[in-house]
This record gives C-alpha cells, structure tokens and sequence, in this order.
C-alpha cells in the first residue's frame, strides 16, 4: 500500500511486456507500447513546462490516449482533471478554470468544444493538446498542438519524479446530480487503497493473468476511471475500451472479447435484459460482474439471473470515497442491499437532523464511511469540505441503514427525500413499485411542494410500446403495495426520462421541469 501506482504499472510493463493492455477498436496495445507512449507524453508535458501538481484536463472519451494520458500524468505528479467530452463550453469552462487547468488533452474534432472559442473564452489556458482524427497539426491555431505533434521527439525513458502518496493525484468531478459539481481531490494514497480493495475483490480469480475488464462506463467519471485504469494496475490484466458507449457494442465486444470481469451500471443490465440477441453463451464467461453507482432494484437482478445464471455483485461508493467502500460478498450476497464495509472502511449511520454519533443497527439515518478511499477535501471549496468530509468522515448524504448482519441498505438520497405531511417518503421505495407493473417501461418520482402536505409524490411514467396505462391504474396498482401517504398524487406520462452521463435517473431535471410548469 506504499508504492504509488506508477511504480506498479511499471512492475507491470516488466512483468511481461507484451500482454495485451488495451483492446481498443482493432488495436491492441501491449504493455511496452502503453508505456512507452505514456513516457513519452509525459516527458513532452515536462518538456512543455508541466511540473508536479499542475492540473492537466483529461476531455476525451473512452480511447487509448485516454489511458496513456492518465499514465503519462502519474509518472510525473500532475493532477489528472477528468472532464466530460460532451460537456458544453459554459461547462468546461467551469470545469478548467475551477481546477486551474492551464493543459487540456482533447478531441480535436468534438462536436461540443470549438477549441478556438474554448481558448479565447479560457484564456488562462496555456496548452491545448488535441487528439487529430486527421493529421492537421499545420493548420492549428496557436497554442494549440496535435497530440502526435507533441510527443514527436520526445525521449522514451522513464521521468524521474518523486511522489508522495499524499500529493493529489485526480480531481474527480462529481455528478452534479443533487447540486453543484466539486471537484473530489483524489490522492495516490486514495488510487492505491482503491486498487487494493478490488484486487482483494477478485482473489477468486485462480490466475490473475486472465483478467479481462470490460469498460463500459465513461473513463471521466469515477466508476469508469477506477474500476477499468487503476483497479487494473494491480492484477496486471487488459482493458477492453468501447470508444462509443452504446448496448449494441457492449454486447458486441462482449462476444468478441469474451470479458470475465464487468463494472457496470444498472441501466445497462436493465437495457440487456430486452435484448434477445445476448450472448448467453458468452455473458457466462464473466466471472465478476459488479453494478453500482445508482439503485439496483431487485426485480432486475432477479431478471437478469434468470436469463444468464450469472450472479450480479452490488457494491457501492462515490466520488468521495475515490470509489467502492461497500460490496456484496461473492459468495454471500444479500438482494436489495449495497452489501457489506471494505474491511479497511469503519462505517456508522448518524441521525438526519443531528448527526455525529453512531445509531444502532437497523435505525435509519445518514450513512458515513472513513478510510483510506475517503477524500480529505474537495479542490477549493472548503464550505462544501466543512459540510460532508468531517474528523475523517465522509457523510454521504445518502439515507439507509445497517442490519444486524452487517450489510448496508440505501433507500434514497437526502436531498431527494419526500416529506408528505411529516411522513418520509423514499423516492427509490416508490420507483421500485412502479418499474414492477407489467405495462411500465420505466418511472421515477420527485416531490413537488403541496399546499396541505408540505410536499406530495409525482410519478413520471414511461409506458412501454404498444401498451396502454392511465393515471388511476398507476394509482390503484400502488395502493396494493403502497401507505396512502406514498402513493403519487400525480402522474405524468413521458416518453423518456432524463438520465445523467452514466444513466442516473436525473431527478434534479425532473424536478427543474415541474418548477417550470409552474412558474
Ligand atoms: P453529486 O454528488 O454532485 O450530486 P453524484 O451523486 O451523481 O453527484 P457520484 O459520486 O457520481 O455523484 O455518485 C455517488 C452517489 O451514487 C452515492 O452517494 C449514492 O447516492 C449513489 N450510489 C452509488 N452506488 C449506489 C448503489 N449501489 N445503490 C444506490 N445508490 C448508489
């Protein structure tokens, strides 16, 4: 738990340098080739005037510069900011000048960023180094430069830069789903407890040599960057990159590749479970297929199960905790539940109101995890860091509790909780119910302010096609498994629901929506 993880990875690269790392497209880069391109990109970043503790934004989608860029700023201690591709300029420019980025590695050729635009509007950035699908480095505006460009005669040999395990190695962004985006400061220390804990997930695997992962989640977000870059440093496996994130090209590379390890997120097992053309055969072959980031009802686990016999592992973190701090065990997995603490994570459930102390078992409240997952502080924002990261403690912010077994349950986010003339009321209990009737495509609720109750419950209500419901169906199906006080008041019909960048239900859209309606 000591050697930074670029000292691992070049373990790795010694270990045996020709074994595959990426799967990208038709490539396949070995270890050798990944590290001498990312040496390469590292000693033009250092070449350029990038020192340690720099912040270099990382725009791109899920591609193989993605993971050199990442190894390239490990070698050398610069901050990796990850940053959504398709944000818009308004976005990004919060994004870099929040972090002080002033080196940005991007597409040349987003649809979103118009780089010269970008720059004027940013004009603190130095250095913009673009990814070309073709080869324009000639026709650049100043400042920026083409990727190839850049490391052209850049030496191969191995930066010697010191690294304290304490220095920041990432900002991770948060989603943004219930307020404004922070960036998380994420150390070397918190990359290596990370990577430990999933490597002590898949001890099962007898030779870790054969540890394939399949990436399905954006590299940009914390589940997407953890689990596929850094989680594999340590088991020394291949990284399989979909450069487009799409149903029909997970199940391709999954048979293609025939993937035994599989983060993924609970929409895209929903989306696979209407897909007849699943390579059973081949889904079999995964031998750890964790889900986290967002509810995982239980009728889906139990669908998905039914259709593949392969077992679905829920586990839980957060930007805060550089990742997973809870996980089911693999072999004793309780449906419903987030699972149990890492064994390093000391855990408590504190009252809403006035939470400090632990609650007994069973009660509900605020759950809070320490160790060494959990960020410190968030990058310059210390009223937010006052607010969820206190003596050690993250609180999450999430609402749920512990049973006498050990195992965390989640019922709903805090901001997101409805409180019905005093009653709470958990948004994800009630989508639950919804998502169960046969004719319903998907559903979520929010509340919505009430002149007699405080707040009441409003369904928004995909219906599947060639189906048909109506709002008293809605209601009635609810009451069977509902309180009153539970049951929407309200239902919308919509023929979509708004989703985040990795597929959370976006409540805080849905909610912006009926503001909107009213006003
Ligand atoms: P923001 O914090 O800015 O609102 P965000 O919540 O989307 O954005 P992330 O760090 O991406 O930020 O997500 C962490 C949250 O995801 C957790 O706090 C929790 O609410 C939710 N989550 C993660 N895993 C699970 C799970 N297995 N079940 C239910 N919710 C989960």
């Amino acid at each position: 738990l000591t050697i930074p993880l670029k000292e691992q990875f070049i373990a790795q690269v010694k270990k045996d340098p020709d074994r595959p790392y990426i799967y990208c497209s038709d490539q396949v880069i070995t270890y050798r080739e990944a590290n001498i391109a990312a040496c390469k990109l590292a000693n033009a970043l250092i070449n350029a005037g990038v020192r340690k503790g720099d912040r270099v934004a990382i725009t791109l989608p899920n591609i193989s510069e993605f993971v050199i860029s990442v190894q390239a700023c490990l070698k050398i201690g610069a901050i990796i900011v990850l940053t959504n591709p398709r944000y818009k300029k308004r976005e990004l420019t919060y994004q870099y000048s929040d972090s002080g980025a002033e080196t940005v590695i991007c597409l040349n050729e987003n649809e979103n960023i118009n780089i010269e635009l970008l720059k004027e509007k940013a004009g603190f950035l130095k250095r913009v180094i673009v990814i070309p699908n073709v080869e324009v480095d000639s026709n650049l505006p100043e400042g920026i430069v083409g990727y190839k460009e850049f490391v052209r005669n850049s030496p191969e040999y191995e930066p010697e830069i010191d690294i304290d395990l304490e220095d920041i190695a990432v900002l991770v962004y948060t989603g943004g789903t219930t307020g404004v985006s922070k960036g998380c400061c994420v150390t070397h220390k918190n990359l290596i407890a990370v990577a430990s804990g999933w490597k002590q997930m898949c001890q099962f695997f007898t030779d870790v040599e054969h540890y394939k992962v399949l990436s399905s989640t954006p590299m940009y977000h914390v589940h997407g960057f953890q689990t596929t870059i850094n989680a594999n440093i340590l088991l020394g496996g291949s990284i399989i990159i979909l450069p487009e994130i799409t149903i029909d090209n997970i199940i391709k590379a999954i048979h293609k590749y025939e993937p035994n390890v599989w983060p993924a997120v609970p929409a895209q097992i929903c989306a696979l479970t209407k897909r007849p053309d699943l390579p059973i055969s081949k889904v079999k072959k995964i031998q750890h297929l964790g889900c986290g980031s967002a509810p995982l009802p239980v009728s889906l686990i139990r669908k998905f199960e039914a259709m593949t016999s392969v077992p679905i592992i829920e586990g839980y973190g957060a930007s805060e905790t550089s990742m997973a701090v809870a996980s089911n065990p693999i072999r004793k997995r309780k449906m419903g539940s987030v699972g149990i603490p890492y064994p390093n994570i000391d855990f408590k459930v504190v009252d809403l109101k006035a939470g400090e102390i632990g609650l007994p078992v069973g009660e509900i409240g605020e759950l809070c995890f320490k160790g060494p997952q959990v960020i410190k502080e968030y990058w310059q924002h210390p009223d937010e860091t006052a607010l969820a990261l206190r003596d050690g403690w993250w609180y999450s912010g999430d609402i749920g509790y512990m049973d006498e077994e050990g195992y965390i349950f989640v019922l709903d986010r805090k901001k997101d909780m409805i409180i019905c003339s005093g009653f709470n009321v958990f948004c994800n209990e009630v989508d639950d119910i919804l998502n169960s009737h046969p004719n319903i495509l998907e559903a979520g609720v929010v509340g919505i302010p009430d002149s007699k109750r405080g707040e009441t419950v409003k369904a928004f209500v995909v219906v599947k096609p060639g189906k048909e419901l109506s709002e008293d169906e809605v209601k009635t199906y609810c009451r069977q498994y509902l309180a009153a006080y539970k049951v929407p008041t309200l239902v919308e019909f919509m023929d979509t629901l708004p989703r985040t960048y990795v597929h959370k239900l976006d409540r805080k859209a849905l909610r912006l929506r009926e503001e909107c309606y009213r006003m």
